[in-house]
C-alpha cells in the first residue's frame, strides 16, 4: 500500500532532529508553544532537558510519592497487560499513565483523510509513523504541563529504537519495565479483551489455564467480567482479531525488542515476569518495585 511505504521510511539524522524539537516544545517551557508549531525551529536539546527537570522537579503532586519524579516506561507485547499495571502504578504513585495506543484510538475516532489512512496501518498491525505519534504524544505531554503534572508513565512508547533515541535525548528515563508472559497466553488475553463502550473500563473473558511441565508451572488467569451495568455494552477493539494479533506480535518482535536491548544496556531495564492474574502479579511487581511496604499499595 502506498500509504503504509511512504510513511515507513526509515528516519534520517534530520528528521530525528526534527521530531525531538517538537517532543522538546511540548516538554519545555510553554510559552514556546505559543510562538507557532514549526517544526524547524533551532531549540538547544540539553537546555530544553534541562528545563524539562526543572519544570518536573516543582510541580505539585497529591501523590504521598510527592518529591520523587516518575518517568517511567512500560515495554511489553500486545496483551501483555501494560496498561493494567501501568495504570494501577498511575493511581498509587500520583503520576499520568500516559497510552499513545489510547492516544490513537482518540485520534482515529475522528474524520478525515488522514484518519481513515492511519486506522488502515492500525487496523493490519502495524505502526503508525514516528512522525505522527511523537506529535501525538507532544500535544498530550503539553496539555499535561499546563495542569501542572508531574513525570509520567508511558505506555507503548517508545516502540522503536528511533523513538527510544529521540526520547532520551529530550528527557531522563530512569526506569523501563519490560512486562513478559508465557507466549499461550498473550493471543487469548487479546482476543478476550472488551472494553465498556460507555465508561471505557477494560475487562477480560478469556479464561487461560495453561498446564505445568517439568520447565515451568502451570498459569491460571480467571477472567476479568464486567459488573451489570457494563455487561450489555462490551466492545472489542477492530485490531484484536487473531490475524492482526499474530502481525502485532510480528511487529513487535522485529520493531520493538531492540528497544528492550536499548534500556538494558543503558541500566535500566527491570524485566518482570508475570507468574499469573492480577492477584498474582500485582503484589510481586510492588515488591520487585521496591514499592511494597506502602499502604496503598494494597488498595490500588
Ligand atoms: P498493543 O496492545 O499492541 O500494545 P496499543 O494499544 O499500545 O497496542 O497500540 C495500538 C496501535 O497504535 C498499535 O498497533 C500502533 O498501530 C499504534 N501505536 C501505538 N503506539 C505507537 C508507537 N509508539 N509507535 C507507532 N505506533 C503506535
Amino acid at each position: 500500500m502506498a500509504v503504509s511505504h511512504r510513511l515507513f521510511r526509515p528516519a534520517t539524522t534530520t528528521v530525528k532532529k526534527t521530531f525531538s524539537s517538537f517532543l522538546i516544545r511540548s516538554l519545555s517551557s510553554s510559552s514556546s508553544s505559543s510562538s507557532g508549531s514549526s517544526l524547524d525551529s533551532k531549540i538547544d536539546l540539553e537546555e530544553a532537558a534541562a528545563q524539562l527537570e526543572k519544570s518536573s522537579s516543582t510541580s505539585p503532586s497529591p501523590s504521598p510519592y510527592k518529591g520523587r519524579n516518575f518517568h517511567w516506561v512500560f515495554l511489553g507485547c500486545p496483551g501483555v497487560g501494560k496498561g493494567t499495571y501501568a495504570s494501577r502504578l498511575s493511581s498509587l504513585l500520583g503520576v499520568p499513565h500516559i497510552a499513545t495506543g489510547d492516544l490513537v484510538r482518540e485520534e482515529l475516532s475522528s474524520s478525515g483523510l488522514l484518519s481513515s489512512q492511519l486506522k488502515e496501518l492500525v487496523n493490519h498491525g502495524k505502526l503508525v509513523p514516528d512522525e505522527f505519534i511523537i506529535s501525538l504524544l507532544s500535544k498530550r505531554l503539553q496539555a499535561g504541563k499546563e495542569k501542572g503534572e508531574s513525570g509520567y508513565i508511558l505506555d507503548g512508547f517508545p516502540r522503536t529504537v528511533t523513538q527510544a533515541e529521540i526520547l532520551e535525548g529530550v528527557t531522563n528515563i530512569d526506569l523501563v519495565i519490560n512486562l513478559k508472559l508465557r507466549e499461550e497466553a498473550l493471543l487469548a488475553k487479546c482476543l478476550g479483551r472488551r472494553i465498556c463502550s460507555e465508561c471505557g473500563a477494560n475487562y477480560n473473558v478469556a479464561c487461560i489455564d495453561i498446564k505445568g511441565d517439568d520447565d515451568s508451572p502451570r498459569m491460571y488467569m480467571p477472567p476479568l467480567l464486567p459488573p451489570p451495568d457494563c455487561e450489555s455494552k462490551l466492545i472489542s477493539r477492530a485490531d484484536d482479531t487473531e490475524e492482526v494479533v499474530k502481525e502485532r506480535l510480528r511487529i513487535y518482535n522485529k520493531m520493538t525488542q531492540p528497544v528492550e536491548e536499548f534500556y538494558k544496556k543503558r541500566g535500566k531495564l527491570l524485566e518482570f515476569e508475570l507468574p499469573g492474574g492480577i492477584p498474582e502479579s500485582w503484589p510481586r511487581l510492588l515488591r520487585a518495585l521496591h514499592l511494597e511496604n506502602d499502604k496503598q499499595s494494597a488498595i490500588a
